[in-house]
């Protein structure tokens, strides 16, 4: 089970609604206050002993929905239990003090998600605030869940910035373990592809030429703007192509993700850190692929897979591209160039981004403790070519899959030495 706090805006709400959730802030705070006070008064944080003395006269006092009031009572008392840890370990600390600006606690029974809109529970039974949320495409697969009741949910907090309010949903998602096949997949981020993934007699490859070539042509079209001194539209075209790059990310990160949950497997990707070392990039690769990119697709990856129930492990990404995948033999001139990888000691020749791939998912295998034959190095039946499929991705069709060989062609011995050679 993983908690996640999801910050949905709401809609722009009109200026009665605005009153009201403002005035139902500004109880809520009075409210959490008035317990901090009594929390001081009687020498406890004990929740039962404080409902006793103080329940009663909260819900005279206050025109909250009860699991509000409750809410107020918790979040006081975990702010002064936390005050007295500081004090306790010898830290400055001041006494709690909620001015009205403290966010609005909502209790997981006051409120609800009916399509894509808050319903908010207000003081009256049965009386509600309507409150639209806008859901952009990273959150709307959650707000769905929690709308389809498939997704659970607790308290909740809303809060004010300026003339707009954020919803902070907490949700609980419950995270499958799927690795019992013992199956990993590597997948490898680069430059010519833009990601490979490969595994048992799996291998699949997003083509990084659509990418470049559009990011190109964004680029071009900047410098020529930006001789004409159209600094606004230079902005503009900026923003149009991280949403773009962001809408494909999405794309292929779902793909990837799919293909691994219905494999049953986990996922093995290289820490972020050392794609930039492992593809010398020039100046003009460099343009072409600002890092931002490959740091988003990676954030969505982790933010998607408890979804996809998948588990991601991370690896040590040196040498992924100079290892041999076959026999573990690491050295520079393994990697004849960008897209050739051939072994010097065993002749093993294979696209090596491939081979990359596979290292990945060896890497990723021992640190889940799987020695066996179930990881992604596979011998080619020939040895020697590489029998990849790629394809232009954007277009539907996505993705090119082949299979080789037989996983029980692999010897536990080939996994111990390319551990060894790292
Ligand atoms: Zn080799």
């Amino acid at each position: 089970m993983s908690v996640r706090v999801l910050k949905l805006k709401l809609r722009t709400v009109n200026r009665g609604k605005f009153a009201r959730l403002t005035a139902m802030q500004r109880e809520y705070a009075a409210c959490a206050q008035f317990h901090l006070e009594g929390i001081e008064r009687l020498q406890t944080t004990n929740a039962t002993a404080l409902h006793r003395e103080l329940y009663v006269p909260a819900k005279e006092r206050f025109t909250l929905p009860v699991v509000n009031l409750q809410r107020a009572r918790d979040k006081a008392i975990e702010t002064f239990r936390s005050y007295l840890a500081r004090k306790a370990k010898g830290k400055r600390a001041n006494v709690p003090q909620f001015g009205p600006g403290l966010p609005l606690g909502v209790g997981q029974r006051a409120l609800a998600i009916v399509g894509r809109t808050l319903r908010l529970s207000t003081e009256k039974a049965r009386d509600y605030l309507w409150l639209p949320i806008e859901v952009d495409d990273r959150h709307a697969p959650f707000v769905d869940a929690v709308a389809a009741g498939t997704l659970k949910y607790g308290a909740s907090e809303l809060h004010r910035r300026g003339k707009d309010w954020y919803l902070h949903l907490t949700v609980y998602e419950d995270v499958p373990n799927t690795v019992e096949s013992g199956v990993v997949l590597g997948l490898d981020l680069g430059v010519a592809n833009t990601a490979v993934m490969s595994g048992p007699g799996l291998v699949r490859f997003w083509s990084g030429q659509a990418v470049r070539h559009t990011r190109n042509r964004y680029s071009a079209r900047r410098r020529s703007l930006q001789k004409a001194k159209l600094m606004g539209e230079v902005r503009r075209s900026k923003g149009k192509e991280s949403r773009w790059m962001r809408n494909l990310n999405h794309q292929i990160s779902c793909q990837i993700l799919g293909e691994v949950a219905q494999q049953g497997a986990a996922l093995a990707i290289e820490k972020l850190l050392g794609i930039r070392d492992r593809v010398k990039l020039t100046r003009k690769v460099n343009r072409m692929v600002h890092n931002w990119a490959f740091g988003e697709l990676i954030a969505l990856l982790h933010q998607k897979a408890p979804r996809y129930g998948v588990r991601i492990v991370e690896v040590d990404p040196r040498h992924t591209s100079q290892g041999c995948s076959k026999c573990g033999h690491t050295e520079k001139g393994n990697r004849l160039r960008q897209d050739r990888f051939k072994c010097k000691a065993c002749g093993y020749a294979v696209h090596a981004d491939l081979n990359a791939a596979r290292n990945i998912a060896n890497r990723g295998a021992l640190m889940l403790g799987y020695t066996s034959s179930v990881t992604g190095a596979l011998t080619v039946p020939g040895g020697v070519k590489s029998t990849s499929v790629s394809r232009e991705f954007g277009d539907g069709q996505a993705m090119g899959v082949e299979a080789e060989g037989s996983s029980d062609q692999l010897k536990q011995s080939q996994v111990a030495t390319s551990l060894s050679s790292w």
